[in-house]
């Protein structure tokens, strides 16, 4: 259409960006040699770039546009009320009427005990009000010592100093003075690479064990949370065992600890439920929401909490809050998408069909020399990238170099899959049709074939 007769030729592009443009998670040097891919406009789970290429989005942006590309009712609903009303604020006893309504649906699709919203932009927004917000509501309980929040490492809560804290990253922590005090970090139920001689059901108690291990070294008194995503998304897609939740579930109800649900990636039906919190059966206090909400359309996230906590909080004053907490425009669309995802049943046809085919055809690809395990969820999935199935064996290079190597081939495939150190990593659109699953998967299979074919040439096997 419109954008490719007037855009700049893409080397003229690439090199501005190249002089202005500061990439997030993105190696400088590398960036600077290669040049950007530039993508122009969207439509389903199709991007187009700007030579012309149409590249099938296997990761959804980044794990965001649940409804796909192109949805023009999106367009019209943050047209509409910014028209009506660009912004106003939630703060000093104001309010309107995108994020009354919004904070009502989200009370209505989430369980049944979470009635009440605090808005951010940003799931990393939402972590940060949830440190403050845990911690404050224990101080109004009288208990200002339950301070500490127990996480795990290689988990993915965000960038920000408090949501980075939170996560497990050690590469993040190494930059900029992190984490904060009173952040723990307990090892992740990867059984993959980490769970050894014992059977996952072993290990997902193990790994469970490690919460309530932590819990009484700290003391319980000085506990105030434990945080974790249902399925570890940017950590590779980590399933745990099914032995581990009921667990953790066990553990932070004899402790008294609040449960702190990361649902950015796996709520609004990534997991085939509207909440991975269901799909693992857990009881969380608080969930982290964003991504899926507005399925990228616009930056909204929020903390969905219970009403004994939001009883809590409202007994007092939290002194907390964005200038974009509930920004009309972006509840008005959050609305839309939401209401778009119900009355299509696009969150029950991935129950009920898309993801138990994806799965069938995503599993296809462990008879695949180099593929050890094809764990999935949902519309969540990844691979595990070895060279003996098994040991699980590592390669004969630094994690993430054969990763790195499949996912360019992938991306000279036209295919975006995202690499997490070894593992191959798909999270689609929950519109994705069966004919474009079978495409993704046949672009995954020559992108695996051509990587095996450099990872021998390069002796890494
Ligand atoms: N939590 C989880 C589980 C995430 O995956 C992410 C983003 N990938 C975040 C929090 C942070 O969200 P944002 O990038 O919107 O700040």
């Amino acid at each position: 259409m419109t954008a490719l007769t007037n855009l700049p030729p893409t080397a003229e592009l690439q090199r501005l960006d190249a002089a202005h443009h500061l990439h997030p998670f993105t190696h400088g040097a590398g960036l600077r040699d290669k040049g950007v891919r530039v993508i122009t406009s969207a439509d389903g789970v199709w991007l187009t770039d700007s030579e012309g290429n149409r590249i099938l989005d296997a990761m959804a942006g980044l794990w965001c546009v649940n409804i796909g590309y192109g949805r023009q009712e999106l367009v019209e609903a943050a047209a509409a009320q910014m028209a009506e009303l660009p912004f106003y604020n939630t703060f000093f006893q104001t309010s309107h009427v995108p994020a009354i309504k919004l904070a009502e649906r989200l009370a209505q699709l989430a369980p049944d005990h979470l009635n009440h919203v605090f808005f951010a932009s940003s799931g990393s927004e939402a972590n940060d009000t949830n440190i403050r917000l845990v911690r404050t509501y224990w101080e109004m309980k009288g208990q200002p010592q339950k301070k500490a929040i127990i996480s795990r490492w290689n988990a993915y809560h965000g960038s920000s100093v408090g949501s980075g804290s939170l996560g497990g990253m050690k590469g993040m922590h190494a930059q900029g003075g992190m984490p904060i005090p009173d952040i723990h970090h307990i090892d992740q139920p990867d059984w993959w690479s980490e769970g050894g001689d014992m059977t996952p059901e072993d290990f997902g108690r193990a790994r469970a064990k490690l919460l309530e291990d932590k819990i009484l070294e700290i003391g319980a008194d000085n506990v105030a949370a434990f945080i974790a995503e249902p399925v570890q998304g940017a950590g590779g897609v980590i399933v745990p065992p099914e032995t581990y939740w009921p667990e953790v579930q066990k553990i932070v109800d004899k402790y008294g600890i609040l449960l702190i649900a990361d649902e950015v990636i796996c709520g609004f039906g990534r997991t085939g439920n509207w909440f991975g919190s269901e799909t693992v059966g857990i009881r969380p206090d608080i969930m982290t929401v964003a991504k899926g909400m507005s399925s990228g359309y616009q930056p909204i996230g929020g903390s969905i909490v219970s009403d004994e906590i939001a009883d809590v909080i409202g007994g007092g004053e939290f002194n907390h809050g964005y200038t974009y907490s509930g920004h009309p425009v972006a509840c008005a669309v959050a609305l839309e998408n939401l209401r778009l995802l119900d009355e299509e049943g696009i969150v029950d046809r991935v129950r009920d069909h898309t993801a138990p085919y994806l799965k069938q055809k995503f599993e296809s690809l462990t008879d695949h020399p180099m593929v050890g395990e094809a764990k999935i969820v949902g519309m969540m999935g990844s691979i595990a990238l070895t060279p003996h199935k098994e040991s699980r064996a590592a390669f004969k290079a630094d994690a993430g170099t054969v990763g790195l190597i499949c996912r360019e081939r992938c991306f000279a495939n036209n295919l975006v899959m995202r690499h997490v150190g070894d593992r191959m990593i798909v999270s689609p659109s929950l519109t994705i049709s069966d004919d474009e699953i079978d495409t993704l998967i046949e672009r995954a299979r020559t992108s695996l074939d051509e990587a095996m074919a450099e990872v021998e040439k390069q002796g890494l096997m």
